[in-house]
């Protein structure tokens, strides 16, 4: 058989077959149609005005490696005039965060970014580990996406920076738009499909540039650029629920590959349609519904993308004539189906048009409730600390 030839070149072999839309492109051809997708997505939503000092949220991972290398090398080609800053936030895990941040370390040695590190220790007096230590495995994903969304807020308003970026992906958009279609939660179903989050009350502006590139194509991106990332998976364990909604967007993305896409977009049909759109916008909002365990690295059935690595490690020294990128591999199932009891949340899923935003009594944190979520899971471990040293 002959080498399959690029299909928008016409010149290179076909490494690549994307798995957006199966076409079949060169490595130099696939890598400029990416970068275009991005610089559409930004240009088309007016994510930045010139001269705008903006930081990436890092983790290491592949997601934000990706952001980072997309944004400086468009950056420089279309003249953005932004001033890129890493930011990170240490959860305090042994032998996954401490690893992830020597990437970034490097990351902004390559990419020439300064970097501003925060940790849960400092700002909460609490690591991850020694949460779990108290609570345990289960649901320490939600203390951690609360942590994480205030962390970054806390960590650009150091910076002195008003937009944060991070390398949320169409495949996590697809997936929060599940999870809260299947809760019956069209408020947040509506905020968490917006490129742009955070409201005017907010000092920082979130963005998510990569909202319509698949996970798979960051994967190839991030193998074809030879870019500098970190591949291990967050050692505690994630929801299940967000596990059962990944693999039914994986499972659904084998049989019709733009059904990611569609998700999508469905959604943000459905966010016109919804009337108290933005209004209730809360900084917990995304902590909660899009950030579970770093979204952005820690894949609940994670085995797919991990055996898709290796395969493009395997292949990269193979004299293959055509790349063919197979999903290979059953998708792990979930074989419970937890849902984690949180009372606010039947409060918030009814439509609560008079929800304001004021500022949390304790930290001075935005927050709707008089207490912002992060205080009210802090003072729950406290409590549990307190109560822990009596028994001693
Ligand atoms: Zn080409
Ligand atoms: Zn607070």
């Amino acid at each position: 058989m002959p080498p399959t030839i690029c299909m928008r070149c016409s010149t290179n072999r076909a490494v690549v077959k994307r798995p957006k839309n199966h076409h079949k492109l060169c490595r130099e051809c696939f890598l400029a149609v990416f970068e275009d997708e991005v610089h559409h997505t930004i240009t088309s939503s007016k994510l930045f005005v010139p001269g705008e000092r903006v930081a990436i949220g890092a983790s290491g991972g592949k997601d934000s490696t990706v952001l980072a290398s997309v944004l400086k090398t468009l950056n420089e080609r279309h003249g953005y005039g932004l001033d890129l800053v890493l930011l990170s936030v240490d959860e305090g895990i042994k032998g996954y965060r401490d690893d992830s941040l020597e990437t970034v370390k490097r990351n902004a040695v390559q990419y020439d970014m300064p970097l501003k590190i925060v940790g849960y220790d400092e700002l909460y007096g609490w690591t991850m580990d020694q949460v779990v230590e108290t609570i345990g495995k289960k649901g320490n994903c939600t203390y951690c996406g609360v942590f994480r969304r205030q962390a970054l807020d806390r960590g650009a308003k150091i910076l002195d920076i008003r937009h944060v970026v991070t390398g949320h992906n169409a495949d996590d958009v697809a997936e929060t738009v599940l999870m809260n279609l299947l809760r019956g939660d069209l408020p947040r179903l509506a905020r968490s499909t917006s490129i742009v989050t955070g409201d005017s009350m907010s000092a920082v502006k979130r963005s998510k540039p990569l909202k319509y590139a698949y996970e798979k194509e960051i994967v190839l991106y991030a193998h074809h650029k030879k870019l500098d990332y970190f591949s291990t998976e967050c050692i505690y364990s994630p929801e299940a629920f967000r596990g059962t909604a990944r693999s039914l967007i994986k499972n659904l993305e084998k049989v019709r590959p733009s059904a990611i896409l569609d998700i999508v977009r469905s959604g943000e049909d459905m966010a016109r349609l919804t009337p108290d759109k933005g209004q209730a916008a809360c900084a917990c909002d995304e902590g909660e519904g899009m950030g579970g365990c770093g979204s952005a690295d820690g894949r609940t059935s994670g085995s797919e993308m991990a055996q898709m690595e290796a395969k493009l490690k395997a292949q990269a020294g193979a004299e293959s004539l055509e790349t063919e990128i197979t999903s290979s591999g059953t998708p792990s199932t979930e074989k419970t189906v937890s849902l984690p009891i949180r009372g606010r949340r039947t409060k918030e899923a009814a439509p609560v048009p008079l929800q304001k935003l004021g500022s949390c009594i304790k930290c001075g944190y935005m927050s709707s409730q008089a207490m912002c979520q992060a205080c009210t899971l802090l003072e729950t471990l406290n409590k549990n600390r307190a109560e822990a040293d009596i028994a001693i």
